[in-house]
């Protein structure tokens, strides 16, 4: 731990701290702070589990939700995942809190199928850690034996986990969707892409991601490359799905490209289960009501 580093740095002689610049020495001291707190988080069950609609562009309807990891730090509040997912990963500690996630949401998919909707499917960002040793039969049986159908789960990995090296992913990936489980492939377009992915792996849905969305506008570049990727991606059989998002013209020109779905702030932020599940509710009353309306047109 932080103690024990410090200590033996000490014990070793002045002379070390020679490589080390002010900044170095604290960056390093507040990595182990990190790492000690979130220790204690998962001892504590710090985490909490937030639902983002993904929202069918055609319907309007919500038929998925992305559950977002969130760790409410006793005295900082709400800290953003892209601060402490690197850290849980180099620690191997991903292992434990990616099987919480995994769990959490299968619970909700299962009750949201049987409340709401049948097809409904929730899904889950993952760690190439993840995918290490006999993970994807433990997900299979997670699942089966919760009584969920792997269909209502939606696995999201991004294309840097298909990158050489991660053969073993890829395998695994085989297996979950022979499974069933349904693959997202995450942040489309930005990092290490290559569209050879596309050809190697089966995947179910591409995520544009949200840096294309953001200026998009008639006519723009950004507009361009969305509408090529939308009909790349159907034309090998995948749905898509615009992340970020933020506004009406977005959505507008986003459904006019024949995108599948949508997620960003324009319909909901990312938020606990009980207020997603408010929203269910309320589009379940709202479509009720509309099938009165329809009958007594008929
Ligand atoms: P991601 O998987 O690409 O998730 C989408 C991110 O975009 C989320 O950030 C979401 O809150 C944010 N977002 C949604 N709508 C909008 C919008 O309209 N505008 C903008 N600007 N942003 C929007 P978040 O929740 O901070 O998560 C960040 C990243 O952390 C995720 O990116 C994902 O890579 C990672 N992550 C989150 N939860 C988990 C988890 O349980 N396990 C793992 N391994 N990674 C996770
Ligand atoms: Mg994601
Ligand atoms: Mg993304
Ligand atoms: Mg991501």
């Amino acid at each position: 731990n932080a103690d024990q580093a410090m200590y033996a740095a000490k014990a070793n002689g002045r002379n070390n701290f020679h490589y080390f610049t002010p900044s170095m020495q604290q960056e390093a001291m507040v990595r182990m702070l990190l790492i000690k707190e979130l220790r204690i988080a998962i001892e504590e069950q710090q985490f909490e589990l937030f639902f983002q609609p993904i929202v069918d562009l055609t319907s309007g309807a919500i038929d998925k939700a992305e559950a977002l990891i969130r760790w409410k730090h006793p005295t900082k509040g709400y800290v953003s995942p892209i601060e402490f997912i690197p850290i849980l990963e180099e620690t191997r500690m991903i292992i434990k809190v990616g099987k919480w996630v995994f769990i959490e949401s299968v619970k909700q998919a299962k009750i949201w199928r049987k409340r709401y909707h049948p097809n409904f499917q929730v899904s889950v960002n993952t760690s190439p850690l993840q995918f290490q040793s006999n993970s994807t039969i433990d997900w299979h049986l997670l699942t089966k034996n919760m009584g969920l159908a792997a269909q209502a789960i939606g696995i999201e990995i991004t294309e840097s986990m298909l990158m050489e090296g991660h053969d073993d992913i890829s395998s695994h990936l085989l297996k979950l969707r022979d499974n069933g489980f349904q693959v997202s492939l995450d942040d489309f377009g930005t990092g290490y892409s290559s569209l050879s992915y596309l050809r190697k792996f089966d995947i179910d849905y591409l995520k544009i991601d949200k840096s294309f969305v953001k200026n998009l506008s008639d006519g723009s570049d950004d507009m361009v490359l969305c509408e090529a990727i939308i009909v790349m991606a159907h034309k090998l059989g995948l749905k898509v799905i615009a992340e970020g998002v933020e506004n009406n013209v977005q959505q507008r020109l986003l459904a006019h490209a024949n995108c599948d779905y949508g997620q960003g702030y324009h319909f909901a932020k990312p938020i606990p289960a009980d207020e997603f599940e408010l929203l269910l509710e309320k589009q379940a009353q709202a479509q009720a009501k509309y099938n009165v309306a329809s009958e007594h047109s008929a």
